[in-house]
């Protein structure tokens, strides 16, 4: 695929729809408004109603076009916008019209946003930043977006990586006069400070407990309980249809089944788990297995016993944490004398007792998101970098220190700012934007 190929899409939903937005991009934009529309190159930024045609001259539709030239444009190139009828004829007959062009061709996931990278007009987590809105489900996950889309994180890295390069500057002064022995102890006493102050920062932005990302990704709930206790009934109930299969049959749930939802205004992944019990059945054992993973890394565990028969052993678990919810279940038959104490008595089957419990998780998970203000990390990818980068200016701490040797701390502070550079796409990017923005739809 060449660069200079002028890319076409559909950038509008799913068809039929009352309108259909088709987009193209690049320099043969001319080309075809001169051959397919009649009212030839439409005036820059203005909606021109036209008829549009294919290249036999029978009408495609009449519609609407948007010319704007580059580089003012999203991509950078020149770029027309279709408005058509959104039927799956009209879009049909359009883009393969469109694509028989010589030099058009339709676009990749996320081309164009990739073009507006390439020309600059945006880095990479801006570009992260239109992905994340596109697929924004909660108002949370849209004002994480907007904001990252708007330069809420270029601002933040940009700032780092200049103090860096100011840090950097400052070593070079200690490596430039290695032989007066004063020198050093005076020069690296504000390096050090600056240094530490910038340790300090992305600790704190790493030590965000990963909001952001679970604002994004979703946060989890894990049901914990003995075989039988009811959890997948309960998780159907919270499903609202028939996630999990429930039997009277012990050790029924071998896998992990998780149902997505909205919660406190956050998108929660709930899961059943397998009951934690000792199995000689190889794959239950790997079900209890993988039900451990998800109970130790869930943000909020939901122990569940069956109150007409109580199997507490449960409760003694290993990933249990204050915070989490203990509730009995069954509350609509008999209950035993030896109840543990609980948080919620419920009804899985019958549903008494779930709304209050509902509630109690709502609250839990939306206390847990606005725990952290503005996170700064919203993916794996940035904390990883952010992680290497940390590690890298540590360890210039420790050479400016121990006065080992300022060459090799102003090397750590130079990997350190590739580090931070790598996340908003400045520097050794070209084996990441693949991932990134094969992440988008078609059209944006
Ligand atoms: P799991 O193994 O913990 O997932 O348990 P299930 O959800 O499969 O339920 C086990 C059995 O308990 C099934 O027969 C359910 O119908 C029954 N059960 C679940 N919740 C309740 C409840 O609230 N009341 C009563 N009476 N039975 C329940």
């Amino acid at each position: 695929m060449s660069e200079r190929d002028t890319i076409c899409a559909l950038a509008s939903g799913q068809p039929p729809a009352a309108i259909c937005i088709i987009r193209l991009s690049g320099d043969r934009i001319w080309k075809i408004a001169g051959a397919l529309l009649d009212c030839g190159l439409p005036e820059p930024r203005r909606a021109t109603l036209t008829r549009f045609r294919d290249e036999d001259g029978n009408m495609i539709d009449e519609g609407l076009v948007v010319f704007m030239p580059g580089p003012h444009s999203y991509t950078g190139e020149d770029t027309l916008e279709l408005y058509l009828h959104g039927g799956p004829a009209v879009i049909s007959h359009a883009i393969s019209t469109l694509t028989s062009e010589p030099g058009v061709r339709l676009a990749e996931p996320g081309e164009f946003t990739r073009r507006a990278f390439e020309a600059g007009k945006l880095d990479l987590t801006e570009a992260e930043g239109v992905a994340d809105i596109i697929e924004a489900e909660t108002d949370a996950q849209k004002a994480q977006a907007l904001r990252q889309l708007s330069g809420g994180l270029t601002e933040q890295y940009d700032r780092w990586r200049a103090e860096l390069t100011g840090i950097l500057a400052l070593i070079e002064v200690v490596v430039d006069f290695p032989d007066e022995d004063d020198a050093p102890e005076e020069t690296t006493a504000p390096v050090l400070r600056k240094l530490n102050n910038l340790i300090g920062d992305i600790e704190a932005a790493l030590g965000d407990r990963g909001i952001g990302e679970k604002i994004r990704d979703g946060f989890r709930i894990a049901i914990i309980g003995a075989p039988n206790a009811g959890k997948s009934t309960l998780l159907n109930r919270l499903a609202g249809r028939e996630a999990a299969i429930v039997t009277s049959r012990p050790g029924t749930t071998r896998d992990v089944i998780e149902i997505r939802r909205v919660m406190g205004g956050q998108v929660v992944w709930i899961s059943d788990t397998a009951g934690l019990r000792e199995t000689d059945d190889e794959i239950e054992a790997e079900g209890v297995r993988r039900a451990e993973r998800v109970a130790s890394e869930a943000d909020l565990r939901v122990f569940m016993v069956d109150g007409s028969a109580p199997d507490l052993s449960v409760l003694s678990s290993p990933y249990r944490l204050p915070t989490d919810i203990v509730v009995v279940n069954k509350a609509d038959i008999d209950m035993a004398a030896n109840l543990p104490a609980y948080d919620y008595k419920i009804s899985a089957k019958q549903g008494e007792g779930v709304p209050a419990l509902e509630t109690a998780l709502s609250e839990f998970i939306s206390g847990k998101a606005s725990s952290v203000e503005a996170p700064v990390i919203t993916r794996a990818r940035h904390r990883v970098r952010l992680v290497d980068g940390l590690a890298c200016l540590i360890a210039a701490r420790d050479a400016l220190e121990l006065g080992t040797g300022p060459e090799l701390a102003a090397e750590d502070v130079r990997m350190a700012i590739r580090h931070l550079g790598a996340v908003v796409g400045a520097v050794g990017v070209e084996d990441v934007l693949g991932a990134v923005f094969s992440e988008f739809c078609i059209g944006k």
